[in-house]
């Protein structure tokens, strides 16, 4: 079977979803049996992504993080009734990111539906270095400027240089975070306290980073690069990484491992 459970970072579920999964789409096919490997292909098939499987089986690295939970109370006849408006982001923390909401009565069951909207709504966003302070080249920032609205607020993601992090508002710094960006100034417009609106600003100027035309040449100068690149340089990422190898000391090095999957998964697309 293509789909290796990634040991790095345990799935938030206990179990994969994926193993008794039948897919009921084009896609979900094609990806079950293999013939799509990379979200990255999955993405240029063009074919619409309806089934989270899909992002878990080609992405099982996929974190989540909840961005807001607000309650709704309505008084109707019957009495009181709550339900939760929940808002989520995923990503793999390298070049893919999702957005999602969902209602509902429970919170529990409202969280995993909004993760499974944003695993469908999931995107691939370009890094490089855009920065002309730092010309390293290398995919630590956005590209290029992008711009993001919803209701009220307005937001501009700039490409910064490295080491300056993620010089933005706490939204932000999530849901860049989980898309695989280090450094990245904001400006803002708006009443960005509504932290929902500020979210969607955030993801529609990664999505305009997505879509955007760029020329080759640009991707030369500025290093650009669509997606995943496979190589973390988060701290915390290899402090994890480093506590996990002394544990296994005994078992094979885990780069080494990675590398030879990473071979077979070459050879297997030659
Ligand atoms: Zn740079």
């Amino acid at each position: 079977m293509a789909y290796q459970k990634g040991r790095r970072r345990p799935a938030r579920t206990a179990e994969p979803t994926t193993i008794n999964w039948e897919p009921k789409t084009k896609l979900g096919k094609l990806v079950r049996s293999g013939k799509i490997k990379t979200m990255s292909e999955a993405l240029k098939s063009g074919l619409p992504i309806r089934e989270p499987e899909i992002v878990d089986l080609l992405l099982p690295e996929i974190n989540d993080e909840v961005i807001d939970v607000n309650m709704v109370q309505r008084m109707t006849d019957s009495g009181r009734r709550v339900k939760f408006v929940i808002t989520v982001t995923v990503g793999n923390n390298d070049g893919f990111i999702g957005f999602g909401q969902a209602k509902g009565k429970e919170v529990g069951s409202s969280i995993r539906k909004a993760i499974e909207n944003a695993k469908v709504n999931i995107i691939e966003i370009r890094r490089g270095c855009g920065s002309w302070e730092c010309g390293c080249k290398k995919p630590h920032t956005v590209p290029f400027a992008i711009n993001g609205k919803s209701g009220s607020v307005e937001i501009t993601l700039k490409p910064a240089p490295q080491g300056i992090g993620l010089a933005t508002g706490s939204v932000a710094k999530k849901i860049l975070t989980l898309a695989g960006v280090k450094d990245c100034w904001a400006f803002t417009k708006g009443k960005t306290k509504t932290t929902v609106n500020y979210a969607k600003a955030v993801f529609n100027a990664l999505e305009e980073n997505a879509e955007m035309r760029i020329l080759p040449d640009q991707i030369k100068k500025v290093g650009i690069v669509s997606g995943a690149i496979g190589i973390q340089k988060d701290e915390s990422k290899e402090e994890m990484l480093q506590q996990e190898q002394a544990l296994i000391k005994e078992e094979p090095d885990i780069q080494e491992v990675n590398k030879e999957t990473n071979k077979v998964k070459e050879a297997k697309e030659k």
